[in-house]
Formats: structure tokens, C-alpha cells, sequence
């Protein structure tokens, strides 16, 4: 479609979705419930459908669609809809002596209109996990889905499509342009995920028109490894965690702190699981099933510089570091002696390369993280409650796991998100749905002290009293 065309077309659907945004307000539980039910029913019936999309994008396999980007989707779903009565029911707060007489609640309204734009690297589940927010918080939402996954996002558009008139919900596909465009629209909310560079245009054009947003952003999410560690376990933990979808997960951990005690044979049970997970037949892991690709060959190229600049500067590759341009593979791959002037120290790696840097104390390591922007992940992996515990207070991170990584994401029950430049805001469950609300407090007066007005001008003898009342006991 000619851009113009598109333009009027975003204008004609903010339009409706702003008119429908007020009918909104007073859609009830059973309403919304049946919008997601409706949204569940299609996903379970059309699961085929979008495993062969997302894996027509980037070749991400079956198992890891069915748990990263299905499972992910539904049980969320699920988990709102069991608990969505209580969440819209209002709160009654207790008051304080001075405003005896009033009776206040927070009643949860829906902000209103929102935009959902969401990446490539899990197309599906970051694009509908905020939707199913949405709809639960009683909002509109147009999505923009990633360009960078065309068949994923020509499915969203279909489903959507096929569920929901435009004045609830819409799909609008393309480049950067039509995200700008749809930014300079008034809406209510603004949920972006992606990287931290766009976050700050998100940001920047939510500021014009005063739009509240939730940044999902990224970062380098560290993995600490204690001394006093069960280092099989987590060597296969990492290993999971990092090159699950090829590499490309936010919060994946994107490199590794290791005890110089133990670097040389955690290096090489790093090196053993991943033959074990990608190469058990020695047919090579180019021919693995079970390994995505690189989204495209510009990402490619990124990572492939972020390589040879480590490798110029000394870094020395423990496993892998092979490329089939032809196919967007690359091979996973560890990197040790990395020093701080490489690039994959500094830049969010986003990909198949795990640097590994030594530390002698923990507290090293602890200064290490604190000398970087805060990460949306952190990963502890030790037996000792009390280096786990240090570590804990003396960093800070959007979310931290321990003994484990990434799966926090499942949890629907934990806010998930970053802190400053990993993001800003939460989302999942009832924190999903306090990101789509506003949270309006009522205070409905009956027979309270300010009623009786004795605190008005003239401000005389009452009021006084009232005041130094109020003054010395409260
Ligand atoms: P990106 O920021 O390049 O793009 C994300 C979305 O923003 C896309 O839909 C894109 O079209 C749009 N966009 C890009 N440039 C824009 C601009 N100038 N103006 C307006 N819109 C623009 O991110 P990506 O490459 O798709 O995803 C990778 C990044 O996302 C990584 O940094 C990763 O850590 C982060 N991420 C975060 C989470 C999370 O939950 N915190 C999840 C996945 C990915």
C-alpha cells in the first residue's frame, strides 16, 4: 500500500480505536474475558499456522516456538483470565484521622488507546503477551510487529484480523516510517520492546503528547559463576539460556563471570554441552535441528565484526566462530582472555558469542556489573546463600535469578522488565495489567472533618485549633 494510503489509514483507525477507548471504560470482566478467550480458542486451533511462520522467519525450532512463543502466550492468557475478576474489582483504602468521615478506593480504569510495537527475535510472544494486557486492562491497541520477521507479522495481522474488529484492535506492518507515524499519534499508552537506542526515540516521542509507556528494553545480562558452584549444571544452564534462539533473547546471558579458579574446567564443560545439545551425532551443528539462525544478514554481519574485533584485540576462541553467510549460521561461540577495549564487552551482544571474563573475588565481579548500565537480567550461579545474597544487594537489575537463568520470564507472578536503560515500567500478569490501567483514586466525602469547612478563609479560631490538632498528633 502506497505510504499516504497508510497514513490515512492509521489516522481513520486511531480514530475509532479513540471513540471505542470511551465505550471501553465500562467493559466488564465477562467482556474482556471473552475477547481473550477468543484469542486462546484461535492460537490452540491455528498452532501450525504459527509454527511455520516464526519458523519460516529465522528457522527457530519447533520445540523452542511451541515453549518460548506459544506456551509463553497462552498461560498467560490463562493466568489473566482466572484472575482478572479480582484485579478490576476495586480497592477500598483505609483513611487516616484527618480525613475521618470519607471513604476512598483506587478503581482501575483503562488508560485508553495503545500502541503495542514489539521485535523480531520473539515475534509473536512479544507482540500478543502486551495485547493479552491490553484487552485485560480494557484498552484499544494497534501492534506494529517487527519488519524484520515478515511471515510472523503477516500471521499476527491475520489473526488479529480474523478476531477483532479495527476500533478494538489492529495490525499495522512495516518499517520505521510507520512506526514514526503511528508515534505522532495521541495515544493513551505506549508498550515498546525492543533495544534501548529506540527506546529513547519511544520515549522521546511519547513526550509530546504526554503518553505514559512501558520500555522493554535490553542490555548485557551478566551470569556470575562462584568458585563454589556445581559447574556441570550450571555450564548446561548457561549454555541453554544463551544459545536458545541462536543467542537473540534479551535476557539471555550475554556474558559470563567466572572465578579464576575454575575458568579452565568450566570452559570446558561450557565447550562438552554444547556438543551435547547441538551436535550429539558429530554431523555438525550446522545440521542441528535444534539451532536458529541469525535473523538476517545485517545482524549477521554485526556479530561478525563484533568477533573479529575481539579476536584483533586478542581474545582467544575457545568453541566455534564459524559462518555460512549463506545460510545466516553461526556457529556458537566462547571467547576467553576478552578485555574491556572489546566490543563485546560494550555493546549488547544479541547473538551466538559468549565472552568469558575471570574474576579473583567477588566483590571484583560486583564492580565489573556496577560499571555497566543496569542490566535486565542477572544470574547468580553458587551454593554459597551468602556470596548469592552480596551479590544480590550490592547490584541492580530488572529482574535476577539464581542457580538458573532466563526462566524467570515464565513466572507470571514476578513483574518482568528492565531498570533505567534495560527499561522501564513492567509487564506479565497483574503487572501487565497495572501498566494498561490507570489506577484513579476516589475519595467520596460524607461527614469528614473538611466538610465541616472550619479550614476555609477567613482562617480563624476553629481551623487553627484543627490545624495544630492535626500538627502534633499526626
Ligand atoms: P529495535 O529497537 O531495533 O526495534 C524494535 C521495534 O521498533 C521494531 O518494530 C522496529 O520497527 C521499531 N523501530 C526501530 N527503529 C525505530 C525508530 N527509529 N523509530 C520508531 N520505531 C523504530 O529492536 P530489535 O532489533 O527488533 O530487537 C532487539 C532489541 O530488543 C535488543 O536490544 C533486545 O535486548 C531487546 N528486547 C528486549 C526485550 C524485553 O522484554 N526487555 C525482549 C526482546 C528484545
Amino acid at each position: 500500500m502506497d505510504e499516504s494510503l497508510i497514513e490515512l489509514e492509521i489516522s481513520k483507525t486511531f480514530s475509532l480505536q479513540k471513540s471505542n477507548s470511551i465505550r471501553l471504560r465500562e467493559s466488564t470482566s465477562d467482556y474482556r474475558i471473552k475477547q481473550l478467550e477468543n484469542l486462546l480458542d484461535w492460537i490452540k486451533t491455528h498452532l501450525d499456522d504459527i509454527r511455520k511462520a516464526i519458523h519460516a522467519d529465522f528457522k527457530k525450532p519447533y520445540s523452542e516456538i511451541d515453549i518460548s512463543e506459544i506456551f509463553t502466550v497462552t498461560s498467560e492468557i490463562k493466568y489473566v483470565i482466572k484472575n482478572l475478576n479480582d484485579w478490576m474489582e476495586p480497592k477500598k483504602v483505609s483513611r487516616s484521622l484527618a480525613l475521618l468521615g470519607t471513604s476512598s478506593y483506587i478503581q482501575y480504569e483503562p488508560k485508553g488507546t495503545s500502541l503495542i510495537i514489539a521485535p523480531w527475535n520473539y515475534p509473536f510472544n512479544l507482540a500478543i503477551g502486551p495485547l493479552v494486557s491490553a484487552l485485560a486492562a480494557g484498552c484499544t491497541a494497534i501492534i506494529k510487529p517487527s519488519e524484520m520477521t515478515p511471515h510472523a507479522s503477516a500471521l499476527i495481522r491475520r489473526m488479529i484480523e480474523e478476531l477483532y474488529e479495527p476500533d478494538t484492535v489492529a495490525v499495522f506492518e512495516g518499517e520505521v516510517e510507520i512506526s514514526q507515524y503511528l508515534l505522532s499519534k495521541p495515544f493513551d499508552h505506549i508498550f515498546f520492546t525492543g533495544s534501548p537506542n529506540v527506546g529513547k526515540i519511544i520515549m522521546k516521542a511519547a513526550a509530546e503528547n504526554l503518553s505514559s509507556v512501558t520500555l522493554e528494553l535490553g542490555g548485557k545480562s551478566p551470569a556470575i559463576i562462584d568458585k563454589d558452584v556445581d559447574l556441570l549444571d550450571a555450564a548446561s544452564k548457561v549454555i541453554w539460556g544463551k544459545f536458545v534462539n541462536c543467542g537473540q533473547t534479551c535476557i539471555a546471558p550475554d556474558y559470563v563471570l567466572v572465578h579464576q579458579d575454575i575458568q579452565l574446567p568450566f570452559v570446558n564443560a561450557l565447550n562438552d554441552e554444547i556438543t551435547k545439545m547441538y551436535n550429539p551425532k558429530n554431523k555438525g551443528i550446522e545440521h542441528s535441528n535444534d539451532y536458529a539462525r541469525i535473523v538476517n544478514d545485517k545482524h549477521l554481519v554485526r556479530l561478525n565484526s563484533l568477533l573479529s574485533d575481539a579476536i584483533s584485540k586478542g581474545a582467544k576462541v575457545e568453541f566455534g566462530g564459524k559462518i555460512n553467510v549463506n545460510e545466516n549460521f553461526f556457529e556458537p561461540t566462547i571467547l576467553t582472555e576478552v578485555s574491556e577495549n572489546m566490543d563485546v564487552l560494550n555493546e549488547e551482544i544479541f547473538g551466538p558469542i559468549l565472552p568469558i571474563v575471570n574474576y579473583v573475588d567477588i566483590h571484583e565481579a560486583i564492580r565489573f556489573v556496577n560499571s555497566k548500565p543496569k542490566p535486565l537480567a542477572l544470574y547468580v550461579f553458587s551454593n554459597n546463600e551468602n556470596s548469592i545474597n552480596t551479590i544480590l544487594n550490592k547490584t541492580s537489575s530488572g529482574g535476577a535469578v539464581t542457580n538458573d537463568c532466563v526462566i524467570h520470564f515464565l513466572h507470571h507472578e514476578l513483574p518482568f522488565g528492565g531498570i533505567n536503560n534495560s527499561g522501564i515500567g513492567k509487564a506479565h500478569g497483574h503487572h501487565g495489567f497495572l501498566a494498561f490501567s490507570n489506577e484513579k483514586a476516589v475519595l467520596k466525602q460524607r461527614v469528614g472533618l473538611t466538610s465541616s469547612k472550619s479550614l476555609y478563609p477567613p482562617y480563624g479560631f476553629t481551623g487553627k485549633k484543627i490545624t495544630s490538632f492535626l500538627l502534633k498528633w499526626f
